[in-house]
């Protein structure tokens, strides 16, 4: 909103008109005080959905029904909240520009809808398409089909002329353009929008988009001096107009000349109040969540959503929301994972007690919990990213971290952090340096990684001892790092063996454990807490610990949403799955956003590196979303002990970006290249750099040094 205020206000054209933008709303998260502040100074609003579902497929789908739910329904609520004239709101943009077919013309035919800006072209790029209606077949070339093939009269299309990209690719918006100019180039910004401008201006005059997401503008400062200068150039022309997308179609309805537009009066418009309300906590129908709203009316009694939007009546379970059967079903899964894995918990030690808030303090106490740290208001509240990568650590998969993490800073300009835990078959040690010189944090995955997954299920007190306790030692050797930088754990396959990993990690000084999902509290996620008292987490991969191990965090793996709704403890786990690098981006934000527009639990970005190798489009959406996350002022990327340093002494944000970065005592390495090692316990012979000397043979369990 910020940026909008200083990039659009008081700009006129020419004609000495207000210039003007339009403003696709979704409803979930918006601010309706703001949405009528942008009404009130001659911005059209206009329809995104309320749900903005994360399922492409959702949209692709959506029959005439949900188009009426989502979009027809969708104009009342805004009318509603935000106190504008229902007939102020004329367009339509569906999700990831995603067509629905025939369905939501359709839907905008029914509704009174004028015109829909969601069809790109790249085929009419020069000379662009103009604005048309399909009561006749469209020969726009279908990019993201179903494209609509009914006659439909009523609805406009107003086609998206592609830019065309650096490299001459096509992209519907500004922000999906795949070769563009370097966030800071403002001179290479201005040029790039001046030449898909040019297109327009000395073609056919078709009108020119300028298609984008705030928060794009906001993390690339080239671009918005750069849009600024543009805007500044266009409001100068004599025939260049920046007007609502309502005002093209009057136009194509009626088109006068030039010199006629020009001595037209400038739209006026009513000015409507707004008594700000501030609602909330409101209960969502969809979720076990909590929303807060600004409204202009008064507060509605639940949080409004698809089916109720006005959020006026308790509503009953809705049944004809896809979505939210999915996600029952998935619960239910769950539940019965957790009841079969209660039975294998068994052992001698006595059961924890529910915990006692009074009892159970920080620094070393914390009950299991939904709740900020510090009590403090999630705006105050550090955003903390834990980007993990599991398993071995070689000079492959360090030529990626190289090139993703590496000389990457947080926005208060302190170095990112990332944890690995690696397991030591075929690990380079000389890596293991590398990456701990770089301030990355290294922790525990096993020495062997062994299959089969039931190992670790069942593996007692003794057994983890020798895999993981000793890796500690292990590691500190071969890669000469202290032994005392090393906190934490990630059970292979995330399995726990209950109790018996977290006596474990309180005999060998561990920390905190990163291995225990939970698809309950995702949103609010549960924060790290500790085992003094009984946790109230749900046990998806048990056995989980019932037992009081005071000691050991745990931080808890809240899940991923997919796109189909189901949960997933690492991103290269969920099942239903973007394809192109843009969706994969929204796929990694969307997840995002839960977390830093909820209670700010730390949200981890846990992946294999192998996953993201041989996908370049997974590659490029993940350095897109991590430059995004290094230009929030209140988002930090850690090393996961740093989360629990924080949660042991929390502090406001505005305190946390003044302390002084995190430092790393430079840890020397004489490269050691150990050929030939023979492993009796694999029955096989392995090449092994370390920082060491070389050990005698291939150190496996219980013969950690190889001595
Ligand atoms: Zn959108
Ligand atoms: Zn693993």
């Amino acid at each position: 909103m910020v940026l909008y205020r200083s990039l659009l206000s008081n700009r006129r054209n020419s004609n000495t008109c207000p210039a003007a933008a339009t403003f696709f709303v979704t409803h979930e998260y918006t601010d309706y005080t703001l949405v009528n502040e942008l009404y009130n100074a001659g911005h059209e609003i206009a329809l995104h959905s309320i749900t903005h579902q994360v399922s492409v497929d959702y949209w692709r789908e959506a029959d005439y029904a949900t188009m009426m739910r989502e979009f027809a329904d969708q104009r009342s609520q805004i009318a509603h909240f935000a106190n504008i004239p229902v007939n102020s709101v004329h367009g339509v943009r569906l999700p990831f520009l995603q067509m629905a077919g025939n369905a939501s013309f359709q839907m905008m035919a029914s509704a009174g809808l004028t015109y829909d800006i969601t069809w790109p072209t790249n085929d009419y790029r020069d000379p662009g398409l103009w604005p048309y209606t399909l009561n006749f077949r469209s020969t726009q070339d279908c990019v993201i089909p179903p494209c609509p093939t009914a006659s439909i009269p009523g609805p406009w299309v107003i086609p998206m002329n592609s830019w065309t990209d650096l490299q001459g690719l096509p992209c519907a918006m500004v922000d999906t353009c795949f070769h563009h100019p370097h966030g800071a180039d403002q001179e290479g910004w201005f040029n790039f929008i001046m030449q898909n401008f040019q297109r327009h201006y000395l073609g056919n005059r078709s009108p020119f988009g300028f298609y984008v997401h705030e928060w794009f503008v906001r993390v690339n400062p080239g671009l918005r001096f750069a849009l600024e200068r543009f805007l500044d150039v266009v409001n100068n022309l004599n025939d260049a107009f920046m007007v609502n997308a309502k005002e093209v179609t009057d136009w194509v309805q009626n088109p006068v000349p030039l010199n006629v537009y020009r001595q037209r009066p400038c739209q006026n418009r009513l000015q409507t109040q707004c008594g700000a309300n501030f609602c909330g906590p409101l209960r969502a129908p969809t979720a076990d969540k909590n929303y807060y709203m600004q409204v202009c009316s008064t507060c509605p009694r639940v949080y409004p959503w698809i089916n109720n939007p006005l959020g006026l009546i308790k509503p009953m379970l809705v049944d004809n929301w896809p979505k939210l059967k999915g996600n029952m079903r998935s619960v239910v899964v769950v539940f019965l994972v957790a009841i079969f894995a209660l039975a294998y918990a068994e052992d001698e030690l006595p059961l924890a007690e529910p915990c006692d808030a009074d009892l159970c303090k920080a620094p070393d106490c914390r009950c299991s919990s939904q709740d900020i740290p510090g009590n403090l208001e999630p705006r105050n509240t550090p955003q903390f990213v834990l980007l993990t990568f599991d398993d071995a650590i070689t000079e492959l998969n360090t030529q990626t971290y190289r090139s993703i993490i590496y000389r990457r800073t947080n926005a208060n300009k302190c170095p990112i952090g990332v944890t690995f835990f690696m397991h030591h078959e075929y690990t380079d040690y000389i890596m293991v340096n590398e990456l701990y010189n770089q301030g990355f944090e290294i922790a525990l995955h096993s020495i062997s990684h062994r299959i089969p997954q039931d190992f670790w299920r069942y593996a007692s007190y003794e057994e983890l001892m020798r895999e993981i306790g000793d890796q500690k030692q292990q590691i500190a050797f071969f890669a000469n790092i202290p032994a005392n930088t090393i906190h934490g754990v990630r059970s292979p396959f995330l399995q726990m063996s209950g109790n018996n990993t977290f006596k474990m990690m309180q005999s060998a000084g561990i920390t905190y454990d990163s291995s225990w999902p939970t698809t309950r509290f995702t949103d609010p996620g549960m924060w790290p807490y500790t085992l003094d008292f009984e946790s109230t987490q749900d046990c998806v991969v048990g056995p989980c610990p019932t037992a009081s191990i005071p000691g050991p965090w745990v931080i808890p793996m809240i899940t991923w949403t997919d796109l189909g709704g189901f949960p997933c403890s690492m991103v290269d786990a969920c099942f239903h799955t973007p394809d192109t690098e843009d969706e994969w981006f929204q796929f990694f934000f969307k997840n995002f956003q839960k977390h830093y527009f909820g209670n700010r639990a730390p949200f981890g970005f846990y992946i294999h590196e192998a996953f993201i190798r041989p996908r370049p489009h997974v590659w490029r959406a993940i350095e897109r979303f991590l430059d995004v996350l290094n230009n929030i002022n209140d988002v930090f990327m850690v090393n996961a002990n740093e989360v629990i340093d924080w949660v042991k002494n929390p502090i406001p944000v505005n305190e946390y970006v003044k302390k002084d970065c995190r430092r790393t005592t430079p840890a020397a390495c004489r490269p050691t290249i150990c050929p030939g090692l023979f492993s009796a316990d694999t029955e096989k012979r392995y090449y092994m750099r370390v920082c060491s000397r070389c050990p005698r043979s291939y150190p496996w369990v219980n013969n950690p040094l190889g001595l």
